[in-house]
This record gives C-alpha cells, structure tokens and sequence, in this order.
C-alpha cells in the first residue's frame, strides 16, 4: 500500500545520483575525505567530511572541531558510488528506451557542477575510433542509441524513423549544432522555441523531413554509429577553439533529441491503442512502475489550450472508483494519437555560481537562470501545481515534451567526492531533492 502511494506521488520523475571516483585532481586540493556505502563505516570516516550512501539515501556529513556543521540526508531512487561502472549506470536507464518505443517522450539529464561527471555519465569517453556497442566506458547517449537501434529491429514489422538534431543553448539562445555550412562556421542560431498546434515544442530551423524536406538540421539516422559520428563531428568541431571549448562547454546546456516516429498504418494504429492504455494508467497507477503522475486531483496540468491536452486529460468523473476500476475508452474524435516520439539527452552546464565580472558573469546569470527556470519548473510538476512556468526561459521550453506530462524524465545528479565542492554538492542534491 505505502509502496504504491509512493509510486503514485512520485509520478514519472526520478533522481538519481552518482558520486565520481576520487581523481588524482582532487587529493591535491581536498582534505579528508570519506566515501563509504555501509553504515558501519560512517563514524569512522566522518571526521572531518563523509559522502555516505546507503541503497538510496546519500548522507552528507561535515564536521569541524568535533561540531557537525552539515549533516543531511538526501533520498533519490538511486545513488550510484564511485564503483558503479558505466554500464552499472546504464542498466538503471535502460527500461526508458522501451517506453520510448511504447508511445511515452523520455528525457534523461546530468545536473552538476562543471567537473562532477555530467558529460562523462552523458557521453563517455570519447576515442573516435571506438566501436560504441563494444565500449563499456562509453555513456548514456552512445548506449541509448545502440539500445534505441536494438529495440527497432526486434520490431521489423514496423516502418520506424529515427532522427538527431543537436542543439546547445547559451546564453538563452538556441543555437543549432548541426546546421553548419562547412567545417569553420559557427553553429545556426535559431529563432526561438515555439509550440505547435499540436502542443509540442519545435525550434523553427529543425523542421521534419516530410514537412520541409530542405531542413538539414534533423538528421535521419539509420544506426547507432551514425548517430554517435554525428554527435561526435559536433563535440570534435568545438573543440578545435581550445582557449573556448571548457568554459563554453560548461557553460552551456547541450541537448541531443532522437525522434522516433512510425508512418505505417499498422504503427498508427498501435499508436492509438497505446494512447488509449496510457489514460488508463494514469487512473490505474499501481498498475505500473514508471506510471504518470495521478491526473484525477489536477486533470489540467498543462497544454490546457492544446489537442494534446485534450487526448490527455480525460475527465475526472469518467473514474468512478479511484485507482482501481478500468477507465472507459477514449471519447471517439478527441484522441489525436502520436505516432512520434521524443528522447531527448541532455548535457546541462555547469550548476556552480562562478564569482566573475562582465561576459562572464552575464553567461553565469544565464546559466542560473535557465536552470532556476528548471528547477521551477520541477518543483511546480512535483506540487502538481496547475501552472508549470515552461516559458520562463528556451531551455525549459524546448524540453517541455519530455517534462512533465505523461513523460518520464530521469535527472542525473553528478556530485564530486571534493569537499571543497561541499557547497556545490549540496546545492545539486537540493535540486535533485526538490524535484522529487
Ligand atoms: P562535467 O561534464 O560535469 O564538467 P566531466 O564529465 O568532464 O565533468 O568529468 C570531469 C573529469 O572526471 C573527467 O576527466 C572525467 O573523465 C572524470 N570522471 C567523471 N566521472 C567519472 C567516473 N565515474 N569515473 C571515472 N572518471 C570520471
Ligand atoms: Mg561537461
């Protein structure tokens, strides 16, 4: 009972943490320093600062002169420790790629400070020539693409499409990172995040195929190598501005979208029935782990002018017994059923406040800025409060299909073992928390 109201509250948003190993790095700026994951431990190491994570609960202890000045408990679906490998990790995300494919938008995204392992956790190491299905050290991303490939060929029968597109926003501006023209020009510059008639967020210059066929912002993709020599073509052209590429790419919010659509009329028709399945769900939450948030106290979360949430929120009174009898079939005419689906991985910038002037203090409110907005928009999701501020900056908004909703997000909060971090740490734990 308390497991399934648990799940209930929680909807489809799950924290998760990992703690990166201790790096050569580290040991010449930090004092002591504890990571331990068993419970005997925690007295022996918390002398001075203790990272403690037990199954699901992370402790952060900081004591000074004998008096605890920081001592708290974080609880998240799942701390990942210094020795959780990439796989490990990869394992506990790998059940989303299914969604994908069963009709849900997924987003997966690493928050932390510059440093803590976001892109490490996103991406992996990144040797060109790596093979990605044979590299355990490779992250998320190249992972969820070859999962993503995977599950579509267990599937022939139907006619999917993949597509990339590569977006990074800085300084509150979306820029398109595979619309250049040629090697040395800089990224496309988009107009601005809109909403479609159908409730989802596009920016204009990544278009779909059948809809502007010159676009050659979204790319079809085939495999999942294609995938990865697209992003890494990306990663490989900003990095030829050595003096730029570590500010800049921690200073700002990277994000890889795969759009999975299916245009035969088989799919279509799956896609319809799946539609119908998930407004069941929504009403019948035990039913599933990863269920979305319960609508019948708030049936209008959002989209409340689109079709989207027309086809979504199906009225409160059409469930007479809560939580348990089948909801009726959907109102003939209002189900609009998506036949395309959206994951979206993501790269956030660097959580810390930096104490700079000028240009760089500029890009350091933005960053802030944006990812208050997120963490608004989080925390207005996890209150179930009727209005979710997605328009508060292109960030939010570009991922509004993927958050909240019927969709299932996934944060990855990176934390550095460094006590000098110890401020950073917690403010990335606070977020996590808040979000939950
Ligand atoms: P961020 O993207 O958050 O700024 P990085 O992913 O670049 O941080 O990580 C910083 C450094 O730590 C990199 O050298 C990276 O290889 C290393 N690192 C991060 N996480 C791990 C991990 N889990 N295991 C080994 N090395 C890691
Ligand atoms: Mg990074």
């Amino acid at each position: 009972e308390i497991h399934n109201t648990l799940v209930e509250l929680r909807g489809n948003i799950r924290v998760h943490c990992r703690v990166r190993p201790v790096l050569p790095f580290d040991q010449i700026h930090s004092s002591t320093l504890g990571i331990t994951s068993s419970d005997e431990v925690i007295n022996a190491v918390s002398d001075t600062f203790s990272l403690t994570f037990i199954k699901d609960t992370m402790l952060v202890k900081c004591i000074k002169n004998g008096n605890p000045i920081i001592n708290k408990v974080f609880e998240f679906e799942r701390v990942h420790g210094p020795e959780d490998s990439q796989n490990a990790v990869f394992e506990e995300v790998k059940p989303l790629l299914t969604s994908l494919l069963d009709g849900y938008n997924v987003c997966i995204m690493a928050y932390g400070q510059t440093g803590s392992g976001k892109t490490h956790t996103m991406m992996g190491s990144q040797g060109p020539s790596r093979a990605p299905q044979m590299d355990e050290q490779q992250g998320i991303i190249p992972k969820a693409a070859v999962e993503l490939f995977r599950l579509i060929s267990e599937t022939p029968s139907e006619s999917h499409v993949v597509e990339v597109s590569v977006v990074e926003v800085y300084n509150n501006e979306v820029f398109d990172l595979l619309s250049r023209d040629g090697e040395s020009s800089t990224p496309g510059q988009c107009r601005d995040v809109i909403t479609t008639a159908s409730g989802t967020s596009e920016v204009p210059s990544l278009t779909y195929e059948w809809v502007e066929p010159k676009s050659g912002s979204v790319v079809r993709v085939k495999s999942a190598p294609e995938v990865m020599q697209l992003i890494r073509g990306v990663v490989k052209l900003r990095a030829r501005c050595p003096t730029l590429v570590h500010t800049h790419s921690s200073r700002s919010h990277l994000v890889v979208t795969l759009t999975l659509s299916s245009k035969s009329p088989h799919a279509l028709a799956l896609a319809r029935r799946l539609q119908s399945a998930k407004r069941e769900l929504q009403h019948c939450p035990q039913r599933e782990f990863w269920s979305p948030r319960c609508r019948r106290a708030n049936p209008t979360t959002r989209h409340t002018s689109t079709d989207r949430s027309a086809a979504l929120a199906s009225p409160s009174s059409l469930c007479s017994s809560p939580g348990h009898s089948p909801c009726p079939s959907p109102r003939p005419g209002v189900s609009q059923a998506p036949n395309r689906t959206r994951l979206q991985l993501v790269d956030l910038a660097g959580s810390e406040c930096v104490g700079v002037t000028g240009t760089a203090l500029w890009e350091t409110s933005c960053i802030n800025r944006s990812l208050s907005a997120l963490s608004d928009v989080l925390g207005a999701l996890a209150e179930q409060r009727p209005h979710v501020p997605y328009r508060n900056s292109k960030l939010t908004h570009l991922l509004q299909d993927a958050i909240g909703g019927d969709a299932k997000l996934l944060v990855m909060l990176c934390v550095s073992p460094a006590q000098r971090f110890i401020t950073e740490s917690l403010q990335s734990l606070s977020f996590g928390a808040r979000a939950r």
